[in-house]
């Protein structure tokens, strides 16, 4: 293995940068060659390709986004773009592909090796919405970024003893609602793992009022549903008035947590492991603190199961 290549789709997490350094000098500190493609498989299928140095991935591992830029290919789905991607690939001398992105890129990333490429793949995604990865690149920065917006309106709900309804991201898994709910003591979490019943909130609103709470946190994972239909449900069937805030995609930005960024290293390094081993069609990910690595198919048939505990848990505080 002496060239590789290395791209970034989907959606932006943070993080991303720190594993598109790891994987480049991890590849370089073992004598490969590593070239970026920018934008993604776009940029694969239009030979937006370039050698990377020591120097081009130096100054970036505090940042969010991604260097290499991300885009959406609709041609990529076919088969005449995966073969315009590996034309390209091949001009260049690239015998294997890293890609870091969520479960999209990696359908395309399963067609690359089913054409004979090898490719592995990174999870980087806010959502943590992948199996076979008990956390994906990004999803601890926005976490954070989701409890800091949370504290702030605490502080401005608890003023003016108000509801207030906050959406978070997450497609359709609902672990950044959980989590963060659970880390800033929400009354109320809806996610789309589970139904809810609308009278069993409001009892619980009425019941805190009561007993004298001056505000109540309620958080709506967006595959839940939306935080302005739950609003609008409180008042029409419980004449309660809250307030939206819907953090949309500031919960994508800003520089990734030390977590996030440890988990992007020590992925990109396994991901540069299994290449030189002669590996292909795997993604990499960490399991109970350990970085593992499994099938593409597996991940695509698999599906992502959130922690049944931590729902537990989230009711049994949340009285
Ligand atoms: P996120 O979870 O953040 O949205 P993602 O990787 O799931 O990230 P997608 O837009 O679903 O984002 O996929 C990214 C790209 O992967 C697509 O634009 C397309 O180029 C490629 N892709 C998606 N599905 C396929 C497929 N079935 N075959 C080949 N390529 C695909």
């Amino acid at each position: 293995m002496k060239k590789i290549g290395v791209l970034t789709s989907g959606g932006d997490a943070p993080g991303m940068n720190a594993a598109i350094r790891s994987v480049v000098r991890k590849g370089i500190f073992h004598d490969v060659e590593v070239y970026g493609i920018y934008q993604g498989y776009s940029g694969l299928i239009f030979g937006n390709i370039h050698k990377m140095e020591l120097g081009s991935v130096g100054d970036i591992i505090h940042r969010g986004g991604t260097i290499l830029h991300s885009a959406r290919s609709d041609d990529f789905k076919t088969y005449d773009g995966q073969m315009k991607g590996i034309e390209q690939l091949k001009q260049f001398g690239i015998e294997a592909l890293v890609v870091i992105g969520g479960d999209g890129s990696f359908k395309g990333a399963e067609k690359l090796t089913e054409h004979g490429f090898p490719t592995i793949g990174i999870p980087g995604t806010i959502d943590n919405d992948i199996p076979g990865t008990d956390f994906t690149v990004g999803f601890d920065t926005a976490l954070n970024t989701v409890i800091d917006a949370i504290d702030k309106i605490r502080d401005t709900a608890s003023s003016h003893e108000r509801t207030f309804i906050i959406e978070a991201m997450g497609r359709d898994a609902g672990d950044i609602a959980l989590w963060s709910g659970l880390a800033d003591g929400a009354e109320t979490i809806l996610i789309p793992e589970e139904d809810y019943d609308m009278d069993n909130i409001i009892h619980r609103l009425r019941r805190g009022n009561h007993r004298g709470k001056r505000h109540s946190i309620i958080v709506v994972a967006e595959g839940a549903g939306s935080a302005s239909d739950v609003a609008a449900d409180l008042k029409e069937n419980a004449g309660i008035d809250t307030r939206v805030t819907v953090l949309g995609h500031i919960q994508r930005g800003g520089s990734p947590t030390a977590y996030d960024r440890v988990l992007a290293s020590r992925l990109g390094g396994k991901a540069l492991d299994l290449l030189l081993e002669g590996e292909a069609g795997k993604m990499v990910g960490i399991e109970n603190n350990e970085i593992v690595s499994h099938n593409i198919q597996s991940i695509l048939t698999g599906q992502h199961k959130i922690d049944p505990q931590l729902i537990r848990l989230a009711h049994e505080l949340s009285i």
